[in-house]
């Protein structure tokens, strides 16, 4: 891998303009490596690269071939787990057990894809007595993918690989702030053997190599995950060329707990939701919604579990990493602040271990009691390790809270009354529902994505391989 270089036409490219970013480890907040800063006329090279390989050999290779090359990545990235788990834990500051996670979590992608490819198909549609009619499943040509920091394996994975498995050939702009894994794949997708400009990565700031790329004229699709403001502004470039774009955003995901339900099954899940990745995930159960005739016993084994977490180095792997830059400490920082200020009682916190270093970005995990449900903390995303618990009376009385925010990405219902779990699941705004579980592991099978704020088009499973396609209508008129 070589440092500050874009990966173009598989091999490694100068930037345009020879500047650099500086690549930060949160866990002790030292420079390690430079990326490059990329511009337009880098964005520009990246997709003329994909251009020729889509219109070239990636447009002419099989789809049984181009499973048989994802298989290929698939097992490369096994064969280097370990080196790709250890640099994502360093760029991103993740606990190492999670790294090692997300590190098989993109070799599954690969894995998964790798078998759809040759799976995708039309389908024959009646019509008048005289013709034949069918429908045929077609990449889009070349699309553009704006990855964020907080996954860079799994979320490169979930869209790139499907994309790829699609036929599209594929001009990434990751995360300035954690990319460098990503790049490391690059290097191994052309070691299995995908053509040259079949995979392109410009590494670069969102507002010049990202804004290019959603602006070129040369893509044809766009999947983009972030934030919501940065979203709306992605398609509004997009659609001066009139190019889809796929959106996830993040949620702000409520846990709804009756009375009934098996609280030392859904106690670690309930942690686990909001201190995976610091909290900053987009389906983080970052809202606890506690029936009242439960909530103070509940309240109470979740903040002896919260005062119980420890937080540190991703090397020492404990329950929480570090937060991944100074400007996002600062934004969680200016939540608290607005909670302690606005009288919201904090019910309990974890503790920064003290070999920390003192210039990482730490935060200890934060429960927080009686969130007023119009208060920013229970409205708007956080994206680091705080929860926010508020009591509810009746079932109807928790569906207008779980869906009184902009978000719609996640859900999870936890109790034992079967009529009352399907009322919920049907009724509640979001992408996915869990019911006495959340995430499920992953789930590379399962359709992901929101609604309202939290997006629109599914990633994951077959849909995400529908989205990267388009569908043509070929009407044969034989007599
Ligand atoms: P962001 O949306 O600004 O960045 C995400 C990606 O978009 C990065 O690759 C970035 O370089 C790129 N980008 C930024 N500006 C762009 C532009 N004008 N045109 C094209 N691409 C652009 O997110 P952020 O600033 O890194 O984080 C801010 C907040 O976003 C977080 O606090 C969190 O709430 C949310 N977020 C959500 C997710 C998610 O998984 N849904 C991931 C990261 C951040």
């Amino acid at each position: 891998m070589e440092e500050a270089k874009h990966f173009i036409g598989n091999r490694w490219v100068a930037p345009a303009v020879g500047e650099t970013i500086p690549v930060i480890d949160p866990s002790d907040g030292q420079m390690f490596a430079q990326l490059a800063r990329g511009n337009a006329a880098d964005i520009d090279r990246a997709v003329k690269s994909a251009r020729a390989a889509y219109d070239g050999p990636w447009g002419h290779t099989s789809a049984a071939d181009r499973g048989r090359i994802l298989a290929r990545l698939s097992m490369l990235i096994g064969a280097c787990h370990d080196e790709i788990a250890q640099l994502e834990a360093r760029d991103t500051g993740k606990p190492l057990k999670q790294a090692h996670a997300d590190a098989a979590g993109i070799a599954r992608y690969f894995e998964f894809y790798a078998g759809a490819a040759d799976k995708l198909h039309g389908e024959t549609l009646p019509y008048q007595t005289g013709y034949t009619v069918l429908t045929i499943r077609e990449p889009h040509g070349v699309t553009g993918h704006i990855v964020p920091w907080n996954y860079p394996l799994q979320i490169f994975g979930r869209s790139v690989a499907a994309a790829l498995a699609a036929g599209n050939a594929c001009v990434v702009k990751p995360a300035e702030d954690a990319c460098m894994s990503v790049l490391r794949i690059a290097e191994l997708a052309a070691e299995a053997g995908l053509p040259d400009g079949t995979l392109n990565i410009v590494t670069g700031y969102g507002y010049e190599a990202g804004a290019a790329l959603a602006r070129h004229p040369g893509i044809d699709h766009i999947s983009f995950t972030g934030s919501p403001a940065t979203g709306a502004a992605v398609v509004k470039m997009a659609a001066d060329n009139h190019v889809p774009v796929t959106l996830e955003l993040g949620g702000k995901s409520p846990q709804i707990v009756f009375a009934d339900a098996d609280f030392d099954a859904a106690l670690p899940v309930l942690v686990a939701a909001i201190v995976q990745n610091a909290g900053q995930t987009c389906s983080a159960g970052s809202r606890v919604l506690i029936e009242r005739a439960a909530y103070e016993p509940l309240l109470a084994r979740l903040a002896e579990a919260f005062s119980e977490l420890k937080v540190g180095p991703s090397k020492l792997d404990l329950d929480c990493g570090p937060l991944i830059s100074a400007k996002q400490q600062q934004r969680v920082w200016d939540f608290l602040s607005d909670a302690q200020h606005d009288g919201i009682a904090m019910a309990a916190h974890g503790e920064v271990v003290s070999d920390a270093p003192e210039a990482g970005f730490y935060q200890a995990p934060t429960l927080l009691r009686d969130v007023p449900p119009t208060h920013r903390l229970a409205r708007e995303e956080v994206f680091g390790p705080v929860l926010a618990a508020m009591p509810f009376d009746t079932e109807d009385d928790a569906l207008r809270l779980a869906n009184d925010t902009n978000y719609g990405l996640v859900a999870g219902i936890w109790t034992r009354d079967g009529g009352r779990q399907m009322r919920l699941a049907r009724r509640v705004r979001s992408g996915q529902v869990f019911i006495n579980n959340y995430g499920a592991g992953g789930g590379v099978e399962l359709p992901f994505g929101g609604v309202k704020h939290s997006g629109h088009g599914r990633e994951k499973g077959f849909e995400a391989l529908y989205g990267f396609t388009v569908l043509k209508t070929i009407a044969i008129k034989h007599g």
